[in-house]
Order: C-alpha cells, then structure tokens, then sequence
C-alpha cells in the first residue's frame, strides 16, 4: 500500500456479479474509510486488463458460462497472477473460488483450467445442487467469530495439500466433499462458497483482507452493531429445527 491509500479492484462486474457481489466491494470501501484510509475502487470489466498494482482483488460468484468466459480471459490476460506475486490479496467467492483453483468443470462439461492461486480442485457434485444457509467456525489462526452465509452452487471443492479450509460448516455444505470444510486460503489468496456479499454479513473478513493489505494486527474499532445482531438472527435461523 501506498500513501495511505488502498486499491481495490473488482474483477469482472459484467460476468461475476450474479449475487450481489458488489456488497462486498462496498463494504471493504467503507470499512477502509472508516479507518481513515482514501480507497481508489477499480471495476475491471471483461474487455480490459487486469492492473496488477492493486492492493485487494474480489472475485464474485457467477453461472456456468459466464465463469468459463472469466477464466479464459483470466488465464489469457495473466494480471491476477503477476497481482499475487507482488503480494497483492484475493477474496473470491463462488464461480471466483472455483477459477482460482487448479480446474474445474465447465458449461460444456469439460475439464477448465484455473489460475492455480488456490491448491485446490473443483469438480461437478453428483448430489443435490448445495443451496441453503451456512453457519461456520473459522480456521484457527484467523481468529474470527463463527460465520454466516448463503451458498447455491453444484461444484464440489477438493484442497490439496498446501490449501487450509477457510472454515469448517456446523451447518450446510461448504465445499461440498463431505469433510465439514467450507472455502479455502493460500497465503493471502482466499476462496468461499458463501456467496453474494458475504462481507455484509461478516465484516471481520473484510477487516482481516484490509489488516493483510496494511500488514497490522488490529485496526480501529467499527461500529459492529447491527451486524452482530444479523448475526445473531442468522446464527438462530440456522440452527432452528424446521
Ligand atoms: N457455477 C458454479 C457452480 O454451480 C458456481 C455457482 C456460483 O457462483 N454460485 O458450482
């Protein structure tokens, strides 16, 4: 980061944005703000370079086709990748998750390569498409309280071995496999199956992709009011028998 000045980059609006993901750029904007930082928000359509100067990256959740064009013009413009290897972070979420692994399964059925940020792999689930409420504890050393999220996807994700989870669901799919992980980090790359602006719902992970970028251990409190009470409310709604 640079004079006090964080840039943010939202990849792709016109083929990832199928779920409110424009959420989450807003609210890493304004908890940037809130914390006194000027943020220079760039949105990266489909038909331009990915700059690779950029202080946090978000990548949205999107349908098939859509994500198959991403990841093509993705791999075919190398921006995010050079981006990750100055040290720049990366929240994706969704069809973004999926892009940023090794592989995954297209529109047309195929094998699509990723980016290879994220060790992971995705692959077409043979069972019901996973869509419902989420609740899940964090990986130990982000030390976040328990999220909440909505999740509607068919892929199943598969970390490898240098991949940690993101989370583990006390409710709903997650990755999908069956080991109670939910999404997946590499470094400072990070993935989700919480789609839509799950950084509405859990602003702490917005804090923690602005701590990476300002490399501190704690920020200024924010007012977390009503955040905590929808978490709460969430919390509840989830774990409610039917
Ligand atoms: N098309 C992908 C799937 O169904 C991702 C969906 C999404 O982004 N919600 O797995």
């Amino acid at each position: 980061m640079s004079d006090n000045s964080l840039r943010l980059v939202w990849i792709y609006p016109d083929l990832l944005s199928t779920y409110g993901d424009q959420g989450n750029a807003l609210v890493v904007e304004r908890r940037a703000r809130q914390r006194g930082l000027d943020v220079a928000r760039v949105d990266v359509r489909s038909d331009q370079p990915v700059p690779t100067s950029g202080d946090i990256y978000l990548i949205g959740g999107g349908e098939d086709r859509p994500q198959r064009l991403a990841a093509e013009r993705l791999r075919r413009d190398g921006g995010l990748n050079r981006a990750v290897s100055n040290g720049a972070i990366v929240f994706s979420v969704c069809a973004g998750y999926q892009i940023l692994g090794h592989e995954f399964i297209n529109d047309l059925g195929e094998k699509e390569p990723g980016l290879g940020l994220l060790d992971v792999v995705s692959t077409r689930g043979e069972a019901a498409r996973c869509v419902g409420d989420v609740l899940a504890d964090i990986d130990a050393p982000l030390r976040l309280p328990p999220l909440t999220g909505f999740e509607n996807h068919q892929g199943v994700t598969h970390l490898g071995p240098t991949a940690r989870p993101l989370a583990r669901v006390r409710f709903g799919n997650g990755n999908g496999t069956g080991d109670g992980t939910e999404g997946a980090y590499n470094d400072t790359v990070f993935g989700t199956y919480m789609h839509g602006p799950v950084l509405a719902r859990n602003p702490l992970i917005a804090d923690l992709l602005l701590k990476l970028a300002l490399d501190v251990n704690a920020l200024p409190p924010a007012d977390d009011r009503w955040y905590e009470a929808l978490r709460e409310e969430r919390i509840a709604a989830a774990t409610q028998p039917a």
